[in-house]
């Protein structure tokens, strides 16, 4: 459990039912649950998007649609660029990943987003109906789990906390850089 299960207090559960921590006894977990190389590996791509964001002074969040261990869609937030609120990493990446698949649902496919959904990105990946997702840092202010675990597709399985430290490092120092201007 990382520094943030700290801030939650008052005994609330670090995680809700549907999203799971990485942490070193986890090979015990149901399929869809483990943290496996090729999640650091595609986390790392979604990084990639995120740094594109930081570059041009964009909340820095990315994400990439997996498909059958393919990239089919990236990423990256663009809420400043585009003037629309809703231009979060996952809108953009669920989109996209629809228009090369020629089909709405994703039921097949991964993303990979490096900061965990907030609730209007969470609403969007249930009506996707996408298989999994696999995000990296925890956000206990805006992410989905505070409104509850049930806003996402009952068959779509979470993993959390994937190159946690690097994703969160990431919003940190843009975050910093932002208060020293
Ligand atoms: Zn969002």
């Amino acid at each position: 459990m990382g520094d943030r299960c700290s801030d939650v207090g008052s005994g609330t559960p670090c995680l809700s039912s549907d999203a799971e921590q990485r942490d070193p006894g986890a090979d015990q977990r149901p399929e869809g649950m483990i943290v496996t190389n090729t999640d650091e590996h595609f986390m790392r791509q979604a990084l990639k998007e995120a740094e594109q964001a930081f570059k041009v002074d964009e909340v820095p969040i990315g994400a990439v649609v997996v498909c059958g261990d393919r990239i089919i869609a990236r990423g990256h937030n663009l809420t400043e660029r585009l003037n629309d609120v809703t231009a979060h990493a996952e809108m953009q990446s669920i989109t996209a990943a629809a228009e090369h698949l020629g089909g709405k649902y994703l039921k097949d496919c991964t993303l990979f987003v490096t900061v965990e959904p907030c609730p209007m990105c969470a609403g969007a990946l249930q009506w996707a109906r996408i298989g999994r997702i696999v995000f990296g840092a925890f956000d206990e202010k805006s992410g989905y789990r505070r409104i509850g675990g049930k806003m996402l597709h009952p068959k779509t399985k979470v993993v959390g906390g994937v190159l946690e430290a690097e994703c969160a490092d990431l919003m940190k120092a843009f975050f910093k850089k932002k208060r020293a201007l």
